[in-house]
């Protein structure tokens, strides 16, 4: 198969277009898309400082050469982040990746390792899967925050994939949980200055697409799963589902994800929140008296010196 906009040879065909692509139209594909959701959402990238939020997976490192390309040709700058959760081998291997992809790239990347800026690893979080999962979704969106805050970055993008977030726009539905739902979106702007823009700017690009354009450019990136995920979970389920819907109506997950777009409005309208308040502990915005990370470090730790402690230094190495 040939590539629709030259003679070289095909590695992918992108069925919602019908279009076969070679390695370097499929990357132009990819950045065009990538452009779309910051068009779509008026995101004023320019003289910006964007994180990226590095976990040496295929989707990650897809999204950071993107960024990385895009930043070249715009009036923005990049930093890699890489946050090291001491799980064994796994966390190894994929900071390995981090690295040469940061050498590839010539991205500069920063890390944090949770040991040394708070005294644990996220398997002291919890004995069931379900609980360290969970600390650690709250502790990689603080400490990316935080890398944020440190290094005077205005915008967080992360390698959330179109894939991805149907999966977890279906389990909202499914659970009817709609204070998940209205986080769901592509963008979700700063929130008083502490809380900085989080972004997925490969919302419109498939998880098909980016480990085609990883392995067709030979970007690095570490192939085996984190240990603690499950594939029992609704999320993972949901998205086999989609993927079966999606073979036979090519587009359905794009075009889910903007109609979900058009409704979140009405179903913002629908949550109710208490007023967000200052934690006590940190001071960062909290539902809460004392925010989920600080009670999570105070139940590890049995104090939140180590939280203090963290923002008084700066934990964050360059690789
Ligand atoms: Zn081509
Ligand atoms: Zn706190």
């Amino acid at each position: 198969m040939k590539c629709k906009y030259c003679n070289g040879k095909a590695v992918i065909y992108v069925r919602r277009t019908r279009t076969p692509l070679c390695p370097s139209h499929l990357e132009e594909y990819l950045i065009k898309n990538v452009v779309k959701v910051f068009k779509h959402y008026r995101i004023d990238l320019s003289n910006k400082k964007i994180l990226i939020a590095l976990s040496g997976g295929k989707d990650s490192s897809t999204m950071a050469s993107l960024m990385k390309k895009l930043s070249e040709v715009e009036d923005f700058e990049v930093v890699g982040l890489y946050i090291d959760l001491g799980i064994p081998k796994y966390s190894d291997y994929s900071l390995k990746a981090v690295e040469k992809l940061s050498r590839s790239l010539d991205l500069e990347v920063r890390t944090i390792n949770l040991r040394e800026a708070l005294g644990f690893n996220i398997s002291d979080t919890g004995f069931k899967r379900r609980t360290i999962c969970s600390a650690c979704g709250i502790i990689k969106r603080y400490l990316m925050n935080y890398a944020a805050l440190v290094d005077g970055c205005q915008i967080i993008a992360t390698g959330h994939t179109l894939d991805d977030i149907t999966a977890y726009i279906l389990k909202s539905y499914i659970t009817q949980d709609l204070k998940s739902l209205v986080k769901l979106g592509v963008y979700n702007p700063p929130l008083n200055k502490l809380i900085p823009g989080k972004v997925k700017p490969l919302g419109y690009v498939s998880e098909k697409e980016s480990l085609v354009y990883v392995l067709s450019s030979n970007y690095p990136f570490y192939h085996e799963e984190c240990p603690y995920v499950s594939h029992e979970t609704i999320e993972f389920q949901a998205k086999r589902f989609l993927n079966m819907v999606e073979a036979k109506h090519p587009g359905i997950k794009l075009y889910m994800l903007r109609e979900y777009e058009k409704n979140r409005q009405l179903y913002e309208k629908l949550v109710e929140y208490p007023p967000l308040r200052r934690c006590k502990i940190c001071g960062m915005p909290s539902q809460r008296e004392v925010c989920s990370f600080c009670s999570i470090v105070k139940r590890i730790t049995g104090s939140y010196d180590s939280v203090l402690k963290m923002w008084e230094n700066n934990f964050l190495r360059i690789i």
